[in-house]
């Protein structure tokens, strides 16, 4: 189950600091955004979201919003936070993560994924030959498909 499994796991993306990534030689960060980057359906940011992305900008590493939502729900939260993005990713299929790589101009090795979800954010990084990096999801999501997926997720890692 090691192509489900991160390669690091934090509570908040706002923990994973400047210093933690150049020490691991990422030059670029593909960024979920439900239940990464703000609740799911909101298009408000996390509090401190907007200061842990110009820190990063200031460290000259590139990111990305990497999405499969559509883009009538992608396209204003980045353009609120000033992101690129590409919607409808189609996560775990790596195409969209190796074009997003190419946009920002970063090899995918010294690229790191982050996101909420095992079988979609991990798995496309181990596919895409991306650093894995596993946030603590906001909020439990109430579908039936989704609690399904969170117990699976829970003994996977176990
Ligand atoms: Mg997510």
């Amino acid at each position: 189950m090691g192509i489900l499994k991160p390669d690091y796991r934090f509570n908040s993306i706002l923990e994973i600091s400047v210093p933690f990534l150049k020490e691991k030689g990422i030059e670029g960060l593909l960024l979920d955004v439900d239940n990464t980057l703000a609740h799911h359906f909101s298009q408000t940011p996390i509090e401190g979201l907007e200061k842990w992305l110009k820190e990063i900008a200031a460290a000259g590493i590139k990111t990305l919003i990497l999405s499969n939502a559509r883009s009538s729900r992608v396209e204003p939260f980045a353009e609120k936070i000033g992101v690129a993005y590409t919607p409808k990713a189609m996560k775990p299929l790596p195409f969209r993560a190796w074009s997003s790589c190419r946009e920002m101009g970063v090899k995918s090795k010294n690229t790191a994924i982050i996101g909420d979800q095992l079988f979609t954010d991990m798995l496309c990084g181990s596919l895409s030959g991306t650093t894995k990096i596993l946030v603590t999801p906001m909020h439990e999501e109430t579908g039936r498909l989704f609690k399904i997926k969170r117990g699976l997720e829970r003994k996977i890692l176990k």
